[in-house]
Order: structure tokens, then C-alpha cells, then sequence
């Protein structure tokens, strides 16, 4: 496929207060395409300077700006034409998207379509909650409970799903009237500075959203510790979403934590063989197992394992490696070098720690992927819970094989581990399906099927996979205060002091 020209992006800045700026500092970083290491474009390198610049911004677009007292109904419209040009633009967006991550095309495509689902989603929920009068214990009174915005939120995204997840955090908080500073990942900024030409197109007052680029340490750290920063929404890894949590207590922000997964896919003996080992293939290596929901860990009814790991692994053999740019191309290469490397690692602990490896567990040798970050699909076989790449998000193409007898077994397994994102029971007795997804500690259980999230359905962890929802009218009440105004009608003196 040939490139546009325009999408090709050669140097870009960040957007403060409704317009480009440089970084305080000057420093630049080149991003990379993951599929042959060129550099796609150079961007600014903010710091905390331009962290709290930007935060200023954000501050003074929430205490003195019309954003926050528009009505629901006003910045809902606007949230549809920003809609409509994501939509007009999602091509773009999507060859962006792709050469920032290395993704296929048609999953960057996919992305993009549920971005404009997002935002038309929360552009209609955005004048449905008017408050709630409540009985009040006074017949001269009147309670009333209004929403109002949390305020100056900060916001945090990883380099997996770069748009996917800004759009997450940055439709609800527009709808519900906050102001934002959002930092992307250092790695894959591209279509996220994209999107604020959206916002700029479509008039959104200055200092509403803002976009700072540069590493998590120093940009992310200061929207977690800033006082004037009302609520931290991150998505993340565990580790760096602790130090969040911590940096957060500074002023007890309120937090929104999405983290790891390292999701079961529960695979009874009685479920459609072909379409259970089909989307067993999806739930792993989908954007090369980059995914927080990856189905990392099939769990396998026993009668079913011998024939179910042979058609497996001969399909794993068949998954097409390449260019994401390739219509042929089923898989692309990992985000980073220093992402290869960690998952590679975890190559070595499988092997070392007794996991039967049956297909990949190494680079590919062909010519033309010898430039790109890419480690073949991978199947271990004969798992066990003790084992780390078990436990532990390897965040590749790595799937691990553990085997069950009973239903019970199999629930005990789906739970051993620290993480509650997501998870899948395949079978065809619906009482059983019914028994298992209760029973499972995570916050989104398919029956039948793998990966299906929208804009409707709430989406974050149990356990250590986070702290609150996104998406849904969940993802909305995150950035949401709830103010009780009580109203007394009989203004007689009290005489409670004589
Ligand atoms: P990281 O936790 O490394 O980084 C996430 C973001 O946090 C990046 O923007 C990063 O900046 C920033 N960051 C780094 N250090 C700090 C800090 N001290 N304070 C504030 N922010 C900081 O995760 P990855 O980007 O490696 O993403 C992969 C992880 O994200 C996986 O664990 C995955 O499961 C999880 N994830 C969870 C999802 C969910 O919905 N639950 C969805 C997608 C991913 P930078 O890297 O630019 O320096």
C-alpha cells in the first residue's frame, strides 16, 4: 500500500491552552515505526514546565471558561461533530495508527470506527442526567441532586490502543464538562496530537483539552502530584499505576485505574469445537497478544486436549507475519525493541520453568521482518499456575496451556492470579456458562465468544486490574461530582438556643 503523503507527519507539537508549542526545553524524540525502525516523525519532549503549563491551562479553562456551564445539551453537540470528523478523517487516523504501532490496517480501521462510537455515544449521554429530587425529611423543603464535573482531570495512556484509549478517557470528561491535560505515550503520540486539530477544528474553547508529550516520569508524574489536578484517570501497567496511586494521596485526587489482565479463556468439552479454537487464536495473538483482555491463558477441558492442541498449533503455524499495511498480514511486529527484549524473557522463564513449548518462542527468520520487533506467535503446553509466564501479563504472543477436569477446577484455575480484567467460558450447557461467569472475579465475562467491548458496556478490572469503569454511563460518572442542594422553605428561627 502507498502512503498518502499528507499522513506522513514529519515534525508536530504539542497543544497547550488551544495552541502548537515546543517543548521548554527544546528536546525533540523521533517515533518509530515498529515494522522497519524508520522515523516517522519528530515531537516535542514536554517536561514537568510543560506539564504545568498546561495544567494551568486546563485550570483556567475549568474556573473561568464556559465549558463547565454550558448545558449537557450544548457540549453533546459538539462531541457529534467531533464525531463526524473522526469519522470523515478515520483513514487517516487509521494509517497513522498503524504506522505508529505497527498494527494491522484493518484492526487500526476497526479502532477508529469505535472511536466515533464512543464519542457519539457520550455526545448523547451528555444531557441525560439533570439530578434527582429526593424525599427530603422536611415537608418545607426541597432536595435536589445535581451532576457537576470532578474538574481538572489528568490522563494517562499507553502506547497498545493510543486513540482507542484517549478517546475513552476524553469523551466522558467532555460530556460531563471537565478539563483535561492528556499525556500519550512517548512511543506513539501520533494520532492522539492528530485529534487535537479535531478539537481545534470544531471550536472547542481553549484550554479544554490539552495534550503534552514526554516520558511518563516526568509529564505523567507531575499530572499525578499536581494540586490543581482534581482527578488522575491512567492506563497502565501495575507498577507505574501504583506510583500513581501514591502521587495521587498528594491532594487525595480522585483516581481511575486501568491496568494488566491475564485473562482464562475456559474451554469446556462441550462447546463448538471450530469457533472455540478459533477465537482462541483472536483472544491471543489479536495486535500480537499487546492487549490488556489478551486470552493469554487457555484453560482446556481434558478430554478435548489432545485434539484441540494439535488443530491449534496447526493454525498457529499458518499466522501470517508482515507489514500491517499488507492485506495479507495477519500479525505485526511488537511495539519496541525494549518490548521485544521483555517478552523474549519471558520465552526464557516459560522454557526454564518446565512449560512444553510446541510452536514459535523466537524471532522469524524471514529477510523482511528482520527490521521490525517481532517474535512468532507462540504455544506452551503443560502450564501450571506457579508458573510466571502463568501469573505474570508477558503482554506477547504467548499463550499458555493449562488443562482441567471439573467445572470447579476450572474456576479455581480462571482465578489463581492476581489480575480480574476479563475472561471467556466456552460451552454449550447455558446453566454451567451461567454458574462459571458468576463465579469468575473480573469485570467483563464472554460467554461464547472473545473480546467484544463498546461503548455501552462498562470496562475495567477486579482486583489488581484497577480501580473504576470506563465507558458505559459508569465511564461517565467517573468525572462526575454529585452536589446535594437542600432548600428550606419555612424560614421560621429555629429557637434551639432559646
Ligand atoms: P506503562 O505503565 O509503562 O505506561 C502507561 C503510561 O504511563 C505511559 O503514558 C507512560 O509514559 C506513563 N508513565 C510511566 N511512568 C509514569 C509515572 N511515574 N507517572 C505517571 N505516568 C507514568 O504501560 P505501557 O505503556 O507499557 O502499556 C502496557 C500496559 O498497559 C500493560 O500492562 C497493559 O495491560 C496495560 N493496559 C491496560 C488496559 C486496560 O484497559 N486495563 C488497556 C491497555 C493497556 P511513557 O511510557 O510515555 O514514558
Amino acid at each position: 500500500m502507498v502512503i498518502p503523503k499528507e499522513v506522513i507527519v514529519r515534525q508536530t507539537q504539542m497543544y497547550i491552552a488551544g495552541g502548537w508549542a515546543s517543548a521548554v526545553s527544546g528536546a525533540m524524540r523521533e517515533i518509530i515505526n515498529p515494522f522497519d525502525q524508520t522515523v516517522i516523525a519528530i515531537v516535542p519532549e514536554g517536561d514537568n514546565r510543560d506539564a504545568e503549563r498546561a495544567i494551568q491551562a486546563a485550570r483556567e479553562a475549568f474556573d473561568d471558561g464556559p465549558w463547565p456551564r454550558m448545558t449537557g445539551a450544548e457540549r453533546g453537540r459538539i462531541l457529534y461533530h467531533v464525531a463526524s470528523l473522526i469519522e470523515r478523517d478515520a483513514e487517516e487516523l487509521a494509517i497513522l495508527e498503524t504506522l505508529d504501532t505497527g498494527k494491522t490496517l484493518t484492526e487500526s480501521r476497526a479502532d477508529m470506527s469505535d472511536i466515533v462510537r464512543v464519542f457519539r455515544y457520550f455526545a448523547g449521554l451528555a444531557d441525560k442526567d439533570g439530578g434527582v429530587v429526593i424525599d427530603s425529611p422536611n415537608a418545607n423543603s426541597a432536595s435536589l441532586v445535581v451532576r457537576e464535573p470532578v474538574g481538572v482531570c489528568g490522563q494517562i495512556t499507553p502506547w497498545n490502543y493510543p486513540l482507542l484509549q484517549a478517546s475513552w478517557k476524553l469523551a466522558p470528561a467532555l460530556a460531563a464538562g471537565c478539563t483535561m491535560v492528556l499525556k500519550p505515550s512517548e512511543i506513539t503520540p501520533l494520532t492522539t496530537l492528530r485529534m487535537a486539530k479535531i478539537f481545534e477544528e470544531v471550536g472547542l474553547p481553549p484550554g479544554v483539552v490539552n495534550i503534552v508529550t514526554g516520558p511518563g516520569e516526568t509529564v505523567g508524574a507531575t499530572l499525578a502530584e499536581s494540586p490543581d489536578v482534581d482527578l488522575v484517570s491512567f492506563t497502565g501497567g501495575g507498577d507505574t499505576g501504583r506510583k500513581v496511586m501514591r502521587a495521587a494521596a498528594v491532594n487525595f485526587k480522585r483516581i481511575a485505574l486501568e491496568l494488566g489482565g491475564k485473562n482464562p479463556n475456559i474451554v469446556f468439552a462441550d462447546a463448538d469445537f471450530e469457533t472455540a479454537l478459533d477465537y482462541a487464536l483472536n483472544a491471543v495473538y489479536f495486535h500480537a497478544g499487546q492487549v490488556c483482555s489478551a486470552g493469554a491463558r487457555l484453560l482446556l477441558q481434558e478430554e478435548w486436549h489432545d485434539q484441540f492442541v494439535e488443530a491449534l498449533v496447526e493454525r498457529v503455524r499458518k499466522i501470517r507475519l508482515g507489514s500491517g499495511f499488507e492485506e495479507t498480514t495477519q500479525m505485526g511486529p511488537l511495539i519496541s525493541e525494549e518490548h521485544r527484549a521483555k517478552v523474549e524473557q519471558y520465552l526464557a522463564i516459560g522454557r526454564a520453568q518446565g512449560a512444553k513449548l510446541l510452536v514459535g518462542g523466537k524471532r522469524p527468520e524471514r529477510g523482511d521482518l528482520q527490521k521490525g520487533f517481532f517474535v512468532e506467535p507462540t504455544v506452551f503446553d503443560d502450564c501450571v499456575s506457579s508458573m510466571r509466564i502463568v501469573q505474570e501479563e508477558t503482554f506477547g504472543p504467548i499463550l499458555t496451556i493449562e488443562t482441567f477436569r471439573t467445572e470447579e477446577e476450572a474456576i479455581d484455575l480462571a482465578n489463581d492470579t492476581v489480575y480480574g480484567l476479563a475472561g471467556a467460558v466456552w460451552t454449550r450447557d447455558m446453566a454451567r456458562a451461567r454458574r462459571v461467569s458468576r463465579a469468575l472475579r473480573l469485570g467483563t465475562v464472554w460467554i461464547n465468544d472473545f473480546h467484544p467491548y463498546f461503548a455501552q458496556a462498562p470496562w475495567g478490572g477486579y482486583k489488581q486490574s484497577g480501580i473504576g469503569r470506563e465507558l458505559g454511563p459508569w465511564g461517565l460518572e467517573e468525572y462526575t461530582e454529585r452536589k446535594h442542594i437542600y432548600q428550606n422553605f419555612d424560614t421560621q428561627p429555629m429557637k434551639w438556643f432559646g
